[in-house]
């Protein structure tokens, strides 16, 4: 049977035909110029995109690899961490940090909702030694962006390092690496960016630089000192991904002719349509509409509506793969990926999918109702 099949989870994203061919570029030297010239040119998109004239280090890895270098490359043992957690991944780097022997202090917030700055203040007014916060800036699981320019101010004005988990926001939402005084940001490949699994993206700035030069954690694959070594001459120290860096360079080149504001902006219309698409179905989205995500939206299931059987009716009778919910959010959501290569008629199917879904589970579903809203949306002549 033919079916045309479509990612619409949040990450890993469907890859673009352009990289999908540059990633089958025959092999190189990474000793050699060619590498050298390649390196050089992601290495200084990635900057446009991190929006810092800092260090951008690139290690191949999962994202979470990115979360470990973090924390092992500016903290020591016994070292106090604040964990400003909304959901599983602001949970799992707090383990990650309490694994290496960092001292973690909870801020953690409902499911759901985002951090409240002013509750932020006041962990870090209770703990003045805290010498770093975690912040996850888009909450995957839960589809909720925390306000992390506000949240940045805040952990300026009591001085600790900020940490950020932006792998599922980066290219995809405003953020502002220098600007609002980041001083570790972390970002994967199979989010915004558009290219396989496979790279972790981290920034660094000097007060990180600084932190590391004392750090005591135990690292060697991920040491920053050495990495910062040897991409100086545009080189890495130990082999790299050579043929994601050729999709790299193909992603990177479109997303800055398009320009970082019109990919910010897709995104908010892709999110706006999503959420009024599903809310025109009668359906009750998870995160606090203040701060619905961008990336990913969070749909609580309707009553009597297995998430399993609704995801398994979208994929094999559509074609379309949706997400579940994490953790303690398993049975209760799903979740609707639409970041990166995502286009606007992927989420009018996407919608119309869900409509035929839903009637066929006896839900009263207007035909077309949520795909008119979405339309609006996504052609501008609607703002939300
Ligand atoms: C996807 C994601 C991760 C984990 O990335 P992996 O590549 O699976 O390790 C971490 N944090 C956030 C916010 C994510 O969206």
């Amino acid at each position: 049977m033919l079916t045309k099949k479509l990612l619409m989870i949040p990450g890993p994203t469907p890859v673009p035909p352009e990289v999908l061919q540059a990633l089958a570029t025959p092999m190189i030297n990474h000793r050699g110029p060619e590498y050298a010239e390649l390196q050089r040119e992601v290495v200084e998109n990635c900057k446009y995109v991190f929006q810092t004239s800092g260090d951008v280090l690139v290690f191949p890895s999962a994202g979470t690899g990115g979360l470990e270098a973090a924390i092992v490359n500016v903290l020591s043992p016994g070292d106090k961490v604040l964990s400003v957690s909304i959901g599983a991944f602001g949970d799992r780097w707090a383990k990650i940090a309490r694994t290496f022997g960092a001292e973690v202090i909870d801020c953690a917030f409902e499911w759901g909702e985002a951090a409240d700055p002013q509750v932020v203040d006041a962990a870090l007014r209770a703990n003045p030694d805290v010498k770093a916060v975690l912040v996850t800036h888009n909450e995957t699981s839960t589809g909720v962006t925390n306000d992390l320019r506000a949240i940045a101010e805040v952990v300026r004005a009591h001085g600790p390092l900020l940490m950020v988990d932006a792998i599922s926001s980066l290219i995809a939402t405003d953020l502002q690496t220098d600007a609002w005084g980041c001083d570790v940001v972390v970002a994967g490949a199979q989010k915004a960016f558009m290219i396989p699994p496979g790279l972790a993206f981290i920034a660094v700035s000097q007060r990180a630089w600084d932190a590391n030069a004392n750090a005591k954690m135990p690292r060697f694959y991920w040491d920053f000192a050495p990495m910062r070594k040897y991409m100086e001459r545009d080189q890495t120290p130990y082999t790299p991904a050579v043929n994601l860096l050729f999709g790299l360079r193909v992603s990177l080149r479109a997303i800055r002719a398009a320009g970082l504001q019109a990919s910010f902006e897709r995104h908010a219309r892709m999110g706006r349509a999503v959420r009024a698409g599903a809310q025109a179905m009668g359906l009750k989205l998870l995160a606090d509409p203040d701060h619905a995500s961008n990336s990913v939206t969070a749909i609580i299931a309707p009553e009597g509506v297995s998430v399993k059987e609704l995801r398994k009716r979208m994929r094999e009778e559509h074609g379309i793969t949706t997400a579940g919910g994490q953790g303690k959010l398993e049975e209760r959501i799903f979740r609707i990926g639409h970041l990166g290569y995502i286009t606007e008629p992927d989420i009018i199917a996407t919608l119309a999918a869900l409509e035929r879904v839903l009637m066929e589970l006896g839900l009263p579903v207007a035909p077309g109702k949520a795909v008119a809203v979405a339309g609006e949306i996504l052609s501008g002549r609607k703002q939300a």
